[in-house]
């Protein structure tokens, strides 16, 4: 390809829309344009670069027994209420009608489909176990689209899915993909943590993410690890054990106490000349509408993701000063902010308030807690004598770096990472309501054993671009380059200058090397910028040191930068090319 053709335009600034660095980096190098927010083009070099990584994946998909199918991007509403999700998925699915009236969605996930088409055509076991899969664009109307590839609403997914027909079958096939994925991160030049994670409100699922780490903004979640074992997980589902701390109080008797504005723990904590773990902390959330009062020790936080799974919701937030208020008043109370508590709150929305208490406070004794008056607090309670302990006690803490390790006991470090895969043990959650069954050696009708496993084809190129890159720009890993590498002849009317480099850019192509020869008509500076800016692996530029047989040649990763022959530069090049494997 000759720059001169490429179809490819360089921006002198970052956009000033761009936060992260891949975004900037993805829009300023030419390979991304955005149409509207959260949909991207796709321009030449970035369609080869996501073109190489879903072949990586197509590779590894099939070499560990998995076949590729397509699926229809918009789906019927029908199926959607078989499984049940039609109600519940919220805003990001993307609804819309045909000229009939039907109603439909634009696919931001395909298990009901699949599983359609699995209880038409696996109806024994002697058919299973299948695991197939797509390469596609999704769509989810996401809340809040940002940082370019790595949040978009239109975006590409490879989404597997397996049917099995036993539990141990699943959890077979659920090795082998955490395999493959990690094959496949690591060829596209990603180093890539596996991690625990939150499975969603069907208990007892077992799930993990992929997660390159990165401690920029562009990595949405918290990884808490552990580095003297092997413990890993998203703040989501982590759990830790907590150092020992005062949890039992000094009072020598239960009584209510006059605590006058003490809206926060800290103020509480001041007035009473107490440490927070001596306070049951009593926060109200709405989980899809619901009042939820959420109990933790003082000095912990709430993970909202566990809570609102405890809660059995898809959707949580904390509740407005107003609608504490209100919901104190319905149910006969003055109390406000500062002093709320477990007790005497029955409902609220026309829905029974559910208390949830968080694990942390089952062993406090003699502690302070709200108790719906304002300005005043309960301080030497105890459970189940002045106030009682909650039905519903699970964990639904915010780990926090510095605690200790739930396998090995040594302290947990946080960081951050962007989840580029999942893989997910479903079970029977969309084969059961769907009645997709096959029939068993024993004859009897069985629902499917499933399992799900996604990768963020675009996201995993913009995660790279996150881990490979400097201030002069993209640092493609070789495997996923657009191109593998870049000819610059320094002056194009120099004609030994031209004619060597022309030599190398056959060569290169007789040797099967993607190679970009630049041709065009500029100056030297402007064609090294825009080779750093692209993130060409390899450069070789033909300069003056061609009078005595030259060539400069550079190593984008390292910046790294010889003068050699131009054969051996071409030598380089060829063989670190045949060996990308
Ligand atoms: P997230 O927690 O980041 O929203 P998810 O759990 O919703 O991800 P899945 O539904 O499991 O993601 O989708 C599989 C993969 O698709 C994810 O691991 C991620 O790599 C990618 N992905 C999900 N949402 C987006 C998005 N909005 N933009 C780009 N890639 C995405
Ligand atoms: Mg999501």
């Amino acid at each position: 390809m000759k720059m001169s053709k490429l179809f490819v335009q360089t921006l002198r600034e970052f956009p000033s829309d761009a936060e992260v660095i891949s975004h900037k980096l993805l829009v300023r190098a030419g390979f991304i344009r955005k149409l509207t927010s959260g949909v991207y083009n796709y321009l030449p070099l970035m369609w080869r670069v996501l073109k190489k990584i879903e072949n990586i994946v197509r590779e590894e998909m099939d070499a560990a027994g998995a076949q590729e199918l397509l699926m229809p991007f918009v789906q019927p509403k029908e199926l959607w209420e078989e499984s049940g999700r039609w109600e519940v998925y919220g805003k990001e699915l993307m609804r819309l009608r045909d000229r009939h009236d039907r109603e439909m969605c634009l696919g931001p996930t395909h298990e009901e489909i699949i599983t359609s088409i699995a209880r038409d055509g696996l109806k024994s076991y002697k058919q299973l176990p299948v695991n197939l899969y797509q390469i596609q664009s999704k769509f989810r109307d996401e809340v809040r689209p940002r940082f370019g590839l790595l949040r978009g609403r239109e975006f590409i997914m490879k989404d597997a899915y397996s049917f099995d027909t036993t539990q141990e079958g699943l959890e077979k096939e659920y090795e082998n993909m955490a395999k493959a994925y990690t094959r496949i991160f690591k060829r596209c030049g990603l180093n890539t943590k596996m991690v625990q994670s939150d499975s969603g409100a069907i208990g007892g699922s077992v799930s993990h993410e992929f997660m390159v780490i990165t401690d920029t903004d562009a990595g949405e979640n918290d990884v808490f690890y552990c580095e003297s074992c092997d413990y890993s997980a998203n703040s989501n589902h982590a759990i830790s054990v907590l150092p020992k701390t005062k949890i039992e109080g000094d009072w020598q008797k239960a009584e209510i106490k006059e605590t006058p504005n003490t809206l926060s723990i800290e103020e509480l904590c001041d007035f009473l000349n107490i440490p927070p773990s001596l306070i049951v902390k009593s926060l109200v959330y709405i989980v899809d509408k619901k009042p939820v009062i959420a109990l933790i020790r003082g000095d912990k936080q709430i993970e909202e993701t566990k809570l609102m799974n405890a809660a059995g919701g898809n959707e949580i937030r904390i509740a407005t000063a107003g609608e504490i208020e209100e919901m104190m008043a319905v149910n006969g109370f003055d109390a406000a902010k500062g002093f709320i508590g477990p007790e005497g709150l029955k409902e609220y929305n026309g829905y029974p308030v559910t208390v949830i208490a968080d694990e942390t406070v089952r062993e406090m004794k003699n502690f302070v807690i709200g108790i719906n008056r304002k300005d005043k607090h309960g301080v030497g309670y105890n459970w189940n004598c002045e106030v009682k302990l909650p039905d519903i006690i699970t964990d639904t803490r915010l780990v926090e770096a510095g605690e200790l390790c739930p396998k090995c006991g040594k302290p947990l470090k946080v960081t951050r990472g962007i989840e580029v895969g999942n893989i997910f043990q479903l079970g029977t959650k969309y084969s059961e309501p769907m009645n997709a069954v096959f029939t068993d050696v024993d004859g009897k009708a069985k629902p499917y054993i499933m399992g799900c496993y996604g990768i963020g084809i675009s996201r995993t190129a913009a995660a790279a671009v996150e881990a490979h890159n400097d201030e002069h720009g993209i640092k493609w890993p070789l495997a996923i380059a657009p191109y593998h590498a870049v000819v610059i002849p320094v002056s194009t009317k120099d004609e030994l200058q031209m004619k060597v480099a022309r030599d190398v850019y056959i060569t290169l192509q007789k040797h099967g090397v993607e190679v970009v020869l630049d041709d065009r008509d500029e100056r030297a500076g402007v064609k090294f910028k825009d080779a750093d800016l692209i993130g060409f692996p390899y450069r070789i530029t033909v300069g003056r040191g061609i009078n005595d047989g030259l060539v400069e040649f550079k190593i984008r990763e390292t910046e790294e930068i010889m003068e050699i022959k131009p054969e051996d530069a071409a030598e380089i090049v060829v063989s670190a090319v045949h060996n990308i494997k």
